[in-house]
């Protein structure tokens, strides 16, 4: 079924200032590479590489919801081979990696989700299960909405630390820096999107936090946030129609943090 819903975003609905991040990110990355076209040649990363999207990353509930929206202004037929994908990456993860995904997910949608264990489990850095928006042929299906992770790997740093490898391509983030695009000062608007800033709340009395606070939310493999948006709901404009759909779609930033509590990362 079509769905009903806006063709573009109001600027300033959480995935309307998400959309904006993304137009600056590729802006500064596309400068970088227009001022200097010799980092451009030497950079790994060429049409057709996809070493990095079937690696195992999570992206934000906000990032995942703009994929859904991108998803539901496509054909029915796109949307019907996206949800097939996405029931074989699911399934995938549940069957290969059983017991990672019955340690870590089984209270994924409670507080007693527990997050430094998930993080910090090595098997967690050894899942390869490739993208399913990955076409046959190498390239991202849904390219103008893909989140920041893969707008910014290989192509940028927003840190000097040594990341270690980026994929089985490129060995080191550190020696990366001599051809990639410095977004340092992206890095505070980046993490916005992942936190909920208890700053400035008019109902903070009914806040379990002191009110300077800053708390992330729940971030999740891309797949994995997909699969529950877009395949578990019985029909595509059940997914559409979802409130927190609607809630990333029209309200404020300010007016959504009011409402995302039970989402937080504790
Ligand atoms: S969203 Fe696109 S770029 Fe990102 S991992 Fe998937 S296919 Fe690759």
């Amino acid at each position: 079924m079509k769905p009903t819903l806006p063709t573009s975003l109001p600027d300033y609905s959480y995935l309307g200032t998400l959309k904006q991040l993304y137009h600056d990110i590729d802006l500064a990355i596309n400068n970088h590479f227009n001022d200097f076209p010799d980092h451009k040649k030497t950079l790994p990363c060429k049409d057709g590489c996809s070493a990095c999207c079937s690696q195992f990353f999570e992206i934000s509930e906000g990032e995942a919801l703009y994929i859904l929206y991108y998803v539901s202004l496509q054909s029915i037929d796109f949307q019907q081979k996206a949800k097939e994908s996405l029931d074989i990456a699911f399934s995938r993860f549940v069957h290969e990696f059983a017991s990672f995904y019955q340690s870590h997910f089984k209270y994924s949608d409670t507080e007693l989700f527990d997050y430094e264990a998930y993080f910090n489990d090595p098997i967690r850095f050894e899942i390869r299960i490739p993208c399913p928006f990955l076409s046959v042929q190498g390239s991202c299906t849904i390219y103008p909405a893909r989140p920041i992770i893969c707008r910014t790997t290989g192509s940028s740093y927003t840190t000097l630390d040594d990341c270690g490898e980026i994929c089985e391509i490129i060995p080191s983030s550190l020696k990366s820096h001599q051809w990639q695009a410095d977004l340092r000062h992206f890095q505070d608007r980046i993490w916005s999107f992942s936190e909920l800033s208890l700053l400035d709340r008019d109902d903070s009395s009914n806040s379990p936090f002191d009110s300077d606070e800053i708390i992330e939310l729940r971030q999740f493999p891309l797949f994995y946030s997909l699969y529950e948006l877009l395949c578990l709901p019985a029909s595509f404009e059940e997914a559409y129609l979802s409130p927190l759909f609607k809630d990333y779609l029209t309200l404020t930033r300010s007016e959504l943090e009011k409402k995302l509590f039970h989402k937080l990362i504790l």
